[in-house]
Parts: structure tokens; C-alpha cells; sequence
């Protein structure tokens, strides 16, 4: 019990005089809120008329994860809805014909009703602009008090803030619960990273998750991964989640372009590890990106 009363105090220190800190004092949670990750996701299959169009998980009581079902669209993308005490944030909308924004007011809701509340203003930001991030935009901007931030470098930067695109970073904040923004330009022009500081979850996009890693922009690819690198050294990092799964279970394969049913794929969660896996590998490429295989993601230049 004392070592316990000790390495909470230690923690508690470390959150409130070193919140740079890079490691905990004591492997007791870092001082940040917990949630839950599925063991698996069933997005789809074997029996499509069995699937609801998203799989939804509740990382914690003000964080959801929604997964779009491949029998809708193959990609399967990650939507992600955080709770602050003002503002609620929808982290992209899904691909191809979706019916997502009675499945998100769903979501709120069910919030609402938990916390008491008649209402919340909703934000809707997007990683990219790829439209398997966008697609429910229009039905999204038609739930009261939304706002639809548009998909393009510009609107992205006007709406939060960003001095000097892409080098800079800046935060949001819903309301006790401040984001770090970061642009991460090179899989596509207005992609970004966002950290949340209250569960130290990096959302990377399609810039990194476990699957096929698409660079359209070497340069600017290489530069924000190292920018991600930079930014995150010295925090917390619980989970870098990006948006889709592409990888199996085993370790340097993947499911096949437009694979709907992935019964053994690999967990969307990865580590700062992959991060600086990823780092490592572009800088071995000294600007010649080339198609590289690693143990839970592929480096794919695009033609
Ligand atoms: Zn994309
Ligand atoms: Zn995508």
C-alpha cells in the first residue's frame, strides 16, 4: 500500500511540475485516463446482414471510436468522437454511401442523457481530405449547432488556428480537455495529427496505422513524420491510432486491396515505437521513397 501511495504521488508530481515528461516515475497508468480498446473488431462478415453500418466502442464515458462496417465500404475507416465540457469533436466521417450522423447524434445523445445536459456544440474536423474521410460531411452539417470544418489546407488552418502551416502546431480545447493540432501534410495536402492530452491518444490519419502507408508527397511525408517524432518526445503517449486496418496478425502481411472480411487483423492500436520505426525507415531512404514492408505497416509511395 505505501509503494502504491508513493508512485500515485510521484505521478501526481510529475503531472502537475513535468508534464513533459517522457516516462512515468511508476508504471501505474502516467497519470493519464484510461479507456478500452477491443480485443478485435467486427466490422463485417462472415454474414454482412448480421452488421450494423458502424461498430461502436467506448473507449471511456467521453470517448468513442466508430468503425464503419466493410459490407458498406471496404476501407472500414475509424471515425473517433471526443467529449469536452463545452464541445464535442467528430474526427472525420466516413466513406462511401454512409448514413453516419444519426448514428453520431446517437452517440451524443446517450452523452447528453449521462451527463444531464440539453445540448453540446459538435465540431466536425477530418485527418484528410480523402474521400473515404469526408463522405458524411453534408449529413453531418445538417445537425444543429455543427460545425463542418472543410477538408483543405486552408479552412483546416483558418478554423484552428495555425500560424504557419505546416511547421507549427496549435491547440484547440473543447472545454477541459485541450488538443494539440499538428499538420502532418504528405499522405494528402490538409492531413493532420491530433494529440489529446487527457488520454494521450496520437491520432495519426492515414499517415500511420497498420496497413499501407500511402505517400503522395515524399518530402513533405518525410518531414511531418519527423515533426510527429519531434512533437511527441518527451509525452505521454498511450496509442497511436490511425484510421483504417489493412495488416494481418502476421508480422509483414497484409489483407488485399478491398478485402471486406478480416477475420485476423491486426489491433488498430500501435506505439510511439512504430512512430519512430517509420522515422527510421524514411530517413534510411534519404528522399528515394520506396515500397518497404515493416513488421506492422508498409511504406507505399504512390506512382
Ligand atoms: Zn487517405
Ligand atoms: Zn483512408
Amino acid at each position: 500500500m505505501k509503494s502504491f501511495r508513493s508512485g500515485a504521488a510521484a505521478a501526481f508530481l510529475c503531472l502537475t511540475i513535468c508534464p513533459a515528461g517522457a516516462q512515468a516515475p511508476e508504471p501505474n497508468g502516467a497519470g493519464v485516463r484510461a479507456g478500452t480498446l477491443p480485443r478485435s473488431w467486427h466490422p463485417s462478415g462472415p454474414r454482412c446482414a448480421d452488421k450494423p453500418a458502424f461498430e461502436i466502442n467506448a473507449y471511456n464515458d467521453d470517448l468513442f471510436i466508430l468503425r464503419e462496417s466493410g459490407c458498406s465500404n471496404y476501407e472500414k475507416p475509424f471515425l473517433f468522437l471526443l467529449f469536452g465540457k463545452d464541445k464535442a469533436l467528430l474526427l472525420d466521417t466516413g466513406a462511401g454511401k454512409t448514413d453516419v450522423a444519426p448514428v453520431v447524434q446517437g452517440v451524443i445523445d446517450g452523452w447528453l442523457r449521462r451527463n444531464g445536459r440539453n445540448a453540446i456544440e459538435l465540431i466536425v474536423a477530418h485527418t484528410h481530405a480523402h474521400g473515404d474521410h469526408i463522405a458524411g460531411d453534408a449529413d453531418l452539417a445538417k445537425l444543429p449547432r455543427t460545425t463542418v470544418v472543410a477538408p483543405n489546407p486552408g479552412a483546416v488552418q483558418t478554423f484552428f488556428n495555425i500560424h504557419n502551416w505546416p511547421v507549427e502546431a496549435s491547440t484547440y480545447d473543447l472545454g477541459q480537455r485541450v488538443l494539440d493540432i499538428i499538420p502532418i501534410p504528405g499522405h494528402e495536402p490538409s492531413s493532420i495529427a491530433i494529440y489529446d492530452r487527457q488520454t494521450a491518444i496520437l491520432f495519426t490519419g492515414d499517415t500511420l496505422y497498420p496497413g499501407r502507408l500511402y505517400v503522395h508527397d515524399a518530402a513533405a511525408f518525410a518531414s511531418s513524420v519527423q515533426r510527429l517524432v519531434d512533437f511527441s518526445r518527451g509525452k505521454i503517449v498511450a496509442h497511436v491510432l490511425g484510421n483504417h486496418i489493412e495488416q494481418t496478425r502476421t508480422p509483414y502481411l497484409d489483407y488485399a486491396i478491398g478485402t471486406v472480411y478480416q477475420p485476423d487483423e491486426h489491433p488498430l492500436e500501435l506505439g510511439r515505437a512504430q512512430l519512430l520505426e517509420l522515422n527510421e525507415a524514411l530517413k534510411g531512404m534519404s528522399g528515394q521513397i520506396r515500397r518497404m514492408a515493416l513488421r506492422d505497416f508498409t511504406i507505399w509511395p504512390e506512382p
